[in-house]
C-alpha cells in the first residue's frame, strides 16, 4: 500500500509579505533560530502540523513513534519536530544537529528520503527549499559560513512563497562570497539579491 505522503507546513498561514520583524528589526524570519519572534513566526509552521498530529498523545512518545515510522507516514514536518524533542543519544545535541556527529549526519540524511518519494503535490518546491533552510539554520549538515548565510538572506522570501531559481542561487552565493552581505541584506527578494551591479573593479 503506498504511504499517504500526507503534506506540511499547509495549516499555519504564510505572511502575505516580508515585513521587520519586531525583535530583531531584520526582515521576519532572517533572525532564525536566535530572533524569538522570527524563530516563533517560522516554527509556527511545524508547530501547527504537530499540534494537530498529536492529540492527546505524549509528546516524546509520539516524536518516537513518527522517527521510527517510513518517509511519508507523517507530514515532514512532524518528522522534523520529533527530531527537535529527542537528544541524540550520542552526541546528546538536538537529534540531527551534532557537528561531526555521526549519528545526527545519518538521522539528518535520512529525513530528505520524504522530499525524493513524496508524490508532486505532496511538497512545492518552496516548502523543500524552506525544509532546507530551516534544517540548516539549525544546525544540521555541514555548517560553512557562505551556506548559513544564504539561508538566513533566504528565510524571510522562502516564508512569504518565493523560490530562488538556480541561477539567482548561484549569483547569490557569489556575492555572498565576495563578502556583500549588507547590499544584499537591503534587496527587497531573489531577484534583487541576484541583480546586485559588478563591483566597480570588475565593471571595466
Ligand atoms: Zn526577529
Ligand atoms: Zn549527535
Amino acid at each position: 500500500m503506498p504511504l499517504p505522503y500526507p503534506p506540511g507546513a499547509r495549516l499555519a498561514a504564510r505572511p502575505q509579505r516580508v515585513e521587520p520583524c519586531p525583535t530583531c528589526g531584520d526582515p521576519v524570519g532572517r533572525g532564525y533560530p536566535a530572533c524569538l519572534t522570527c524563530a516563533e513566526r517560522v516554527d509556527e509552521l511545524w508547530l501547527a502540523d504537530w499540534v494537530a498530529l498529536r492529540g492527546d498523545t505524549d509528546e516524546r512518545e509520539l516524536a518516537a513513534t513518527v522517527l521510527a515510522a517510513p518517509a511519508g507516514t507523517h507530514p515532514w514536518t512532524c518528522a522534523d519536530w520529533a527530531m527537535r524533542l529527542i537528544a541524540c543519544p550520542v552526541c546528546r545535541a538536538e537529534l540531527g544537529t551534532g557537528a561531526g556527529c555521526v549519528h545526527c549526519a545519518k538521522t539528518d540524511q535520512s529525513r530528505w528520503a520524504w522530499d525524493h518519494g513524496a508524490p508532486a503535490t505532496a511538497m512545492t518546491g518552496n516548502e523543500h527549499t524552506l525544509r532546507l533552510a530551516v534544517a540548516a539554520l539549525r544546525g544540521a549538515g555541514e555548517q560553512r559560513a557562505n551556506v548559513t548565510g544564504f539561508w538566513r538572506l533566504a528565510l524571510p522570501f522562502l516564508l512569504v512563497g518565493a523560490v530562488p531559481t538556480p541561477v539567482q542561487t548561484s549569483r547569490i552565493r557569489v556575492h555572498l562570497i565576495a563578502g556583500r552581505v549588507d547590499e544584499l541584506g537591503e534587496a527587497d527578494g531573489f531577484a534583487a539579491m541576484a541583480a546586485l551591479a559588478e563591483l566597480p573593479w570588475r565593471s571595466e
